[in-house]
């Protein structure tokens, strides 16, 4: 599925668009004028820690919330007001409740209203989620990762201009958590339907997301593409949240008294003492796959190096230098 213009996501008209879309709870702004642009086909991650607004900016694009401001638009109608059933959106819960009593086919064809080309229907959103031939398998004989398909294909069926969903793999246990993701993602891009996923798991959003909306608060800290989110974060909120940072007092590293210094753990290396090189002692060293995080203590602070496994011992008073910062924070 390709957009009007031909051009890329940021040229052409974007297909779902939220436009300052505010939602109080009393007090508590839990969505806070958040401006958001999809194209069509495009997925987008909103990753945030619990309580950025996630869930609530999710259930707002489906109607199941309205908001105090701001408007929804869908391939330019303006849905806002909007019931959810109108609103043509499939959408898959982070607890995604099928029907045990029901076969598989019966849970995919609980959205469906018209009972003509029902069963057509049903093979086709089955087979959408590889699992073809599944109709009449019982809910209670699949894996975790098989129910969550049904449940995808259980929204996909009543074929959705945008589909949602809300921590689709936090309910599975780890082992299986991977290959399912593996197979959403395989899933969607055989759809190509516009996509918003929300998750608080940097390493789901970055796998899954074209682009990744950054929450916090309430609000959008920065979207862009992972690539772009890890090499340029827009704030030091962003660069700790979608990776490890360390922050170190600006002057250590030339900077201003006051600036704090944001840097990655692997682009800190120990070298022979020298001119700008940090002294401290090693504290402590965890093991990841070959490398390790060496946590350094010196200069008055404690700070994160990556590095070969082999590269120090807990204990080694070491020399650290650092190849680049990621982002100067200014003194307030
Ligand atoms: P997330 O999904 O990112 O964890 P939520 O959107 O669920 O965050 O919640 C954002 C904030 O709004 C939280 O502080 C939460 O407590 C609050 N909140 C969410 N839903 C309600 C509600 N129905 N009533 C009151 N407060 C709510
Ligand atoms: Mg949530």
């Amino acid at each position: 599925m390709t957009g009007t213009g031909g051009g890329g996501p940021t040229t052409e008209r974007p297909f779902l668009q939220l436009e300052g879309l505010t939602k109080t709870y009393g007090a508590h702004r839990a969505v806070d004028g958040l401006s958001l642009k999809v194209s069509r086909g495009e997925i987008l991650a909103l990753l945030g820690p619990s309580g950025s607004g996630k869930t609530t900016t999710l259930r707002l694009l489906a109607g199941f919330e309205t908001p105090d401001r701001g408007r929804v638009t869908v391939d330019g109608e303006d849905v806002t007001s909007l019931p959810p059933a109108r609103r043509r959106f499939g959408m898959v819960f982070q607890h995604y409740a099928l029907f045990p009593h029901l076969d598989v086919g019966e849970n995919v064809a609980f959205g469906l209203a018209e009972r003509g080309g029902r069963t057509g229907r049903v093979a086709e959103a089955l087979a959408m989620v590889d699992l073809a031939g599944y109709e009449r398998r019982r809910v209670t004989e699949l894996s975790g990762g098989q129910q969550q398909r049904v449940a995808l294909a259980r929204s996909l069926a009543p074929e959705p201009r945008v589909l949602l969903l809300d921590e689709p793999l936090s309910n599975l246990d780890p082992a299986l958590r991977e290959r399912t993701r593996r197979e959403l993602r395989e899933a969607i891009a055989r759809v190509g339907i516009t996509t918003v996923l929300v998750t608080h798991e940097q390493e789901e959003a970055f796998d899954l997301g074209d682009r990744v909306a950054v929450l916090n608060g309430g609000r959008l800290e920065q979207v862009a593409t992972p690539d772009e989110l890890y090499d340029r974060p827009a704030s030091a909120f962003v660069a700790a949240f979608v990776g490890r940072a360390n922050e170190l007092p600006g002057p250590l590293l030339g900077g201003k008294a006051g600036a704090r210094a944001v840097v990655r753990p692997e682009a800190m290396r120990f070298t022979a003492p020298g001119p700008g090189s940090l002294a401290g002692r090693v504290v402590a060293r965890r093991f990841a796959s070959g490398y390790a995080f060496f946590t350094v203590e010196g200069e008055g602070v404690t700070f994160e190096v990556f590095a070969p496994h082999d590269a120090a011992r807990v204990g080694d008073a070491v020399h650290v230098t650092v190849d680049r910062v990621l982002l100067w924070k200014e003194p307030a």
